[in-house]
């Protein structure tokens, strides 16, 4: 038995939250006695054997010109058969966009219990116990998993990276795989140098900034903690910002180091795509605004004047002009 990482990769490059799943992968292997392995789809830039200073022993690739693009039914036949041929009874997903396609479906092809939204390493001592968000990151449960075969997709930002020296075996995996029934015949990447559900710092704001001519201040400020800008959803709604950017119920749900909320009234379904956030910065003029409840710290004050003045103090502190 090993446990089994999918390693999520874009334009060929391994994302942070597949580093994060490597290295929970790693701990609970080495917890079980184990050995960790990782499944790469596709084609792959980044040099896999270094993925295996993650805790990584072997890489199972699997090249095939019907993996370059995600189609999660295509995708979980090809994880099940490298799943059954290493015998792998855990297998980590990240807890993102590819993750949550995939992982149902394969809990289904393997009857394997699915964990989805884990937080913290599961407790072995006594069964396989899975902590896991719930309620939109409002409370936590308890999942007893009892199948033979386990599924944990890990949310973002929930583990650190662990990263030693070693060098993993890559090999290549014969896979039967599916033509897919999905023709990308587009791609349009989503502007900003940070990918806002990879970022470590987001920098946000809603409808207080008034309309779309005033987000200079916002980028601005997102410029100068290289952070990744984000919107409430009315703002992506009246096409102020691209709908990329819209984080909550019904947008991204993200979890950086750092969340910036500026004008934004701190609505519940705002809160439930930003809550897991490790700090959370709150900016609104109106000092009985919900979102000051779910601050760590706040700013009562008008974002016209406070966010300019902020950045200026973070270039200063940074000795940027
Ligand atoms: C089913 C459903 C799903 C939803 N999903 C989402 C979702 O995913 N994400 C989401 O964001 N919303 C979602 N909403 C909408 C949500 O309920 C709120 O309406 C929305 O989040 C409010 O956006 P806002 O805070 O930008 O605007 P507002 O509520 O209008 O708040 C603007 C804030 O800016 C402050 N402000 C004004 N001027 C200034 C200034 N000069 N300086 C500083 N502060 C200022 C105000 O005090 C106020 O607090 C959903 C709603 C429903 C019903």
């Amino acid at each position: 038995m090993s446990v089994l990482i999918f390693i999520d990769t874009a334009d060929g490059h391994v994302k942070k939250a597949s580093m994060e799943a490597m290295s929970y992968g790693a701990k609970i292997a080495e917890q079980s006695g184990t050995s960790a392995e990782g499944v790469v789809l596709g084609s792959m830039a980044d040099d896999m054997a270094a993925l295996g200073k993650y805790g990584l022993k072997k890489i199972h690739h699997v090249v095939n010109d019907s993996l370059n693009h995600l189609d999660s039914q295509v995708y979980t036949k090809v994880i099940a058969q490298v799943a059954e041929a290493t015998g792998a009874k855990v297998i980590i997903f990240p807890n993102n966009v590819d993750g949550k396609a995939i992982a149902p479906r394969l809990s289904v092809r393997l009857k394997a219990g699915l964990v989805s939204g884990a937080v913290a390493l599961p407790e072995m001592t006594n069964g396989f116990v899975v902590k896991k968000n719930v309620f939109s990151g409002k409370a936590y449960a308890n999942i007893s998993v009892t199948t033979d075969i386990k599924i944990i997709a890990l949310n973002p930002n929930a583990y650190k990276i662990v990263a030693g020296d070693g060098i993993a075996e890559v090999v290549t995996f014969n896979a039967s795989v599916d033509t897919s029934k999905i023709n990308v015949t587009n791609i349009t990447k989503a502007s900003g140098e940070v990918p806002l559900t990879e970022a470590e710092v987001v920098v946000s704001a809603g409808r207080g900034l008034k309309g779309p001519e005033n987000w200079g201040i916002v980028e601005d400020l997102a410029k100068s903690l290289h952070a990744a800008t984000a919107c409430s959803r009315p703002v992506a709604d009246a096409h102020w910002r691209p709908h990329n950017e819209h984080v909550g119920q019904t947008g991204f749900a993200i979890a950086p180091n750092l969340y910036i909320a500026i004008g934004i009234s701190g609505a519940i379904q705002h809160l439930a795509g930003v809550n897991r956030s490790k700090v959370i910065v709150v900016i609104n003029k109106d000092p009985e605004a919900p979102f000051f409840k779910a601050a760590d710290y706040g700013i009562i004050g008008d974002a016209f004047e406070v966010v300019p003045k902020l950045t200026a103090a973070i270039k200063k502190l940074k000795g940027v002009a």
